[in-house]
């Protein structure tokens, strides 16, 4: 039987609904805080509630919330929101690219992880396996204290390289996967390194059907698409909006070219709104209902124009491929 394993608990797989696959909702990196870049801060609960029922308006259904431990994640506030909004919310369990670390960073973790000064000073104390008892944890137990359970085991690596120490988070989460049976998500750097991730997935058996990657939009590489989606893997387009990245029409191009070699069973869409001026009810941006609303409508009618069926395409993308990629499957 597969279920999706959302913060209220577990649910069949085909109740998920229409999904966006990576999102942030509720957090306050004390990182950025420190620095003054108040626009990465999401530290109002019912601004984004407003958001989040927004979604809801349109006919959203589900949101995975992509924040891993260390980005000032509030679980609490993020599962106020479900309950009140009704919209279905899975977590993250696993770790971030690196972590963002400062001297608070480090108290708000120390009742959690122990009491380290540095990320990198913590991934080197533990062995691989005893990470990867913190991920199984998150994901049986609850996330960071709480007993709101993690749906997904996430890793990350930096912009064209992957450190020891990244490759050693990357063993832990595949070994929790393993032992939990949570679908993977990795965080790919301007969309890099992902065939490298596949290798070292590879050599700890993970089946890669089970793992999603993120950004995979940020590098606008139709081969590089290809060599991915020929593994079985996900592939998480979540820069939906982000023209200062690339227009809408290369997202779009890409996509399609990926559907024409056989592959739209393994896409997912996301926005990955993580800043105050991408939310509208923080500051005037295009908000959670963005894509649902409006970017949904245009992808149909350009890919019934190209000569696909557009409807069809969005039910695959935004429900059965969130549906299949995000089950426990035992
Ligand atoms: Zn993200």
């Amino acid at each position: 039987m597969s279920f999706v394993r959302t913060l209220r608990g577990d649910i069949p797989k085909d109740q998920l609904g229409f999904t966006y696959s990576h999102e942030h909702i509720v957090c306050r990196p004390a990182f950025w805080a420190e620095r003054g870049e108040n626009d990465l801060l999401l530290d109002d609960k019912e601004k984004s509630k407003l958001d989040v029922l927004d979604f809801k308006c349109h006919g959203g259904q589900t949101i995975v919330d992509a924040t891993a431990v260390d980005y000032g994640r509030d679980v609490e506030a993020v599962y106020a929101i479900m309950e009140e909004t009704g919209v279905q919310i899975v977590g993250t369990a696993g770790f971030n690219k690196s972590f963002l670390w400062n001297a608070k960073v480090k108290e708000e973790l120390k009742p959690i992880i122990g009491n380290y000064n540095t990320y990198y000073e913590w991934i080197d104390a533990k062995s691989i396996n005893e990470l990867a008892d913190f991920v199984i944890r998150e994901v049986e137990e609850g996330l960071e204290g709480t007993p709101f359970k993690g749906g997904q085991v996430k890793f990350g690596t930096g912009y064209n390289r992957i450190t020891p120490l990244e490759e050693k988070t990357l063993r832990a989460v595949a070994r929790a996967h393993h032992e939990t049976k949570a679908p993977v998500h990795s965080h790919t750097e301007v969309g890099t390194m992902g065939l490298e991730q596949i290798e070292l997935l590879r050599s700890e058996n993970v089946n890669l059907a089970y793992v999603s990657f993120g950004h995979m939009d940020r590098n606008p590489d139709p081969y590089y698409h290809e060599q991915m989606a020929k593994t079985g893997a996900y592939l998480c387009f979540d820069g939906i909006a982000k023209i200062k990245y690339a227009p809408e029409s290369t997202r779009i191009h890409l996509l399609l070219e990926l559907v024409r070699k056989g592959y739209e069973n393994q896409i997912l869409i996301s926005g990955d709104t993580a800043r105050k001026t991408y939310y509208k009810h923080y500051d005037y941006g295009l908000g959670l209902e963005y894509i649902i609303a409006k970017w949904v409508p245009r992808f149909i009618d350009e890919a019934n124009k190209a000569g696909f069926d557009g409807d069809k395409l969005v039910e695959k993308f935004f429900v059965t491929n969130p549906a299949n990629c995000f089950a426990f499957k035992r």
